[in-house]
């Protein structure tokens, strides 16, 4: 369709300044942080369910393709257009519609910043659980469509686990509800869990009813120093065994320490190869009674130093070494490639391991760290891709570490979802039996394949 056909088109079902086509603001909405970028043909701005249905009828009717957009802040160029396509951003679809906090639920627009709800809900006493490092740039739809979490994951779990119900509208423009306003329920099958992660491309999610979590009494920060990396796997297969289920459970490697020291000029013993940041939740005087009991579970042989913290001064000092990683990274190298794999606790010595080894034989380097009570390591690959021998190797490299990933029983990725970047990657990890099974889902929910194509799944698994 031309430019002004579409325009015109979009003049029928949206306000004026609810879409544009001009080529600079699309561009601005054609980019995420996978530092790629594509030209959209429109960007739009729906206010409710019903403007998203029209818009996404009129690409139906019109074979053209929509990218759901929330913020974004993805690393996986999910919402990085392929070229004409119209991104529906959902920036004004910002409202949250009710806090019902004697059924511990919150209904929600997709547009809604995850802090935005944070704030909202910390004045009633509750949160909810899943709290990516970008929660103050972040909106729920994209943390609903990539299952995003963070460290409390590995208590209280991932959007999946928190999450009652969505109105979601389909590649057909048809308006649909799943799950239930109620913490049970088994009739039907759980789409709600389907559409979570499944990256905008079977339905377009229009309102979220979440599951509250009242806000715990206090905080108990542990900061652990090790001697080596495989003293600190040992300490995190000690604390993930017990009851007593860390709210918070972030690792650092030895060079990830190192250039926190460095930059953040934290004075951490030399010596210090890794580093454990431990927090648990509850009452405060459950948690002082259990003090010395959780302190028993970091002394390993190779223990450097233990530290505790209460106060929020003392808790911020601690992870001041895990905050001056990210800035320090970024100005180390600018095209870096931060993966997020998944392996079982137990593997992960096995995983930093064949880490190391793939950093020596591809020469590049390599700095891990993340939420290691799931298993779920943030890979930063300091690549330069002006670098010929970086440029060379980087595929081979990528490979490799899948490869060691899923020999040792874990996953692609934990949070970051597929989207372009990974996508040709998938059939490492699924068969094509399971691959089928996905193109036909696909083509129930979107039959003309319009909601967001090429993404998420290899397109020659997707079909027409
Ligand atoms: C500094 C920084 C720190 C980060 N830290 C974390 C972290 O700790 N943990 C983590 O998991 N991620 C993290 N991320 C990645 C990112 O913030 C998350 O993936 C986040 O959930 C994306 O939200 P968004 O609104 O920006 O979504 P976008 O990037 O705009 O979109 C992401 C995906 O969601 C789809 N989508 C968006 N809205 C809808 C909708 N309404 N319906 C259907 N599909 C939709 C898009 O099509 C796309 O596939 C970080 C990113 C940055 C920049």
């Amino acid at each position: 369709m031309t430019p002004d056909r579409l325009e015109k088109r979009l003049a029928e079902i949206l306000p004026p300044d609810a879409f544009s086509t001009d080529v600079a603001e699309c561009l601005a909405y054609g980019v995420d942080n996978s530092k790629r970028s594509g030209q959209a043909a429109a960007v739009v701005f729906p206010r409710n369910t019903e403007d998203v249905v029209q818009v996404v009828r009129l690409c139906n009717r019109h074979n053209i393709a929509l990218i759901p957009r929330g913020r974004g802040t993805g690393t996986a160029a999910a919402v990085v257009p392929q070229g004409g396509e119209i991104v529906l951003c959902t920036s004004r679809m910002n409202r949250i519609v009710s806090i019902d906090t004697a059924n511990r639920l919150v209904v929600c627009q997709p547009g809604v910043l995850n802090q935005q709800l944070q704030d909202a809900l910390a004045e009633h006493g509750f949160f909810w659980p899943p709290d990516p490092t970008s929660a103050a740039i972040c909106s729920i739809g994209g943390n609903l469509a990539v299952n995003s979490a963070g460290p409390r994951a590995v208590k209280y779990g991932t959007p999946r686990e928190n999450t009652l119900g969505l109105t979601a509208v389909t590649g057909a423009g048809e308006i649909i509800h799943t799950g239930t306003r109620t913490t049970k329920g088994v009739v039907g099958y759980d789409l709600t869990r389907l559409l979570i992660g499944s990256e905008g491309t079977l339905a377009i999610i229009t309102e979220a009813t979440l599951k509250l979590t009242p806000k715990p009494e206090a905080v108990m920060t542990f900061r652990a120093l090790y001697r080596s990396e495989a003293a600190a796997t040992e300490a995190i297969v000690a604390v993930m065994q017990h009851a007593e289920i860390p709210s918070a459970l972030e690792f650092m490697d030895a060079r990830a320490v190192q250039l926190a020291n460095e930059y953040g000029a934290l004075g951490l013993p030399a010596d210090t190869q890794a580093m454990l940041m431990v927090e648990f939740d509850g009452s405060g005087t459950v948690l002082d009674a259990l003090q010395p009991l959780l302190s028993g579970r970091f002394p390993v042989d190779g223990l450097l130093d233990l530290q505790v913290a209460k106060t929020g001064v003392e808790k911020h000092k601690l992870w001041a070494a895990r905050k001056a990683l990210s800035p320090c990274l970024r100005s180390l190298a600018p095209g870096k490639i931060n993966e997020d794999v998944v392996v079982p606790v137990s593997r992960l010595p096995e995983l930093l391991a064949a880490l190391r080894a793939i950093s020596q034989r591809f020469d590049i380097p390599i700095v891990n760290f993340g939420h290691a009570g799931n298993g779920n390591i943030h890979v930063n690959i300091l690549y330069h891709p002006e670098n010929p021998a970086h440029a060379s190797v980087i595929d081979d490299c990528l490979a490799a570490m899948f490869d060691a990933v899923l020999q040792l029983g874990g996953t692609l990725s934990g949070e970051h979802g597929i989207g372009l970047v990974k996508r040709d990657f998938l059939p490492l990890e699924l068969s094509p039996v399971v691959l089928g099974l996905m193109r036909k889902i696909k083509q129930q929910f979107d039959p003309k394949n319009i909601l967001n194509p090429g993404k998420a799944i290899p397109p020659e698994f997707v079909g027409g």
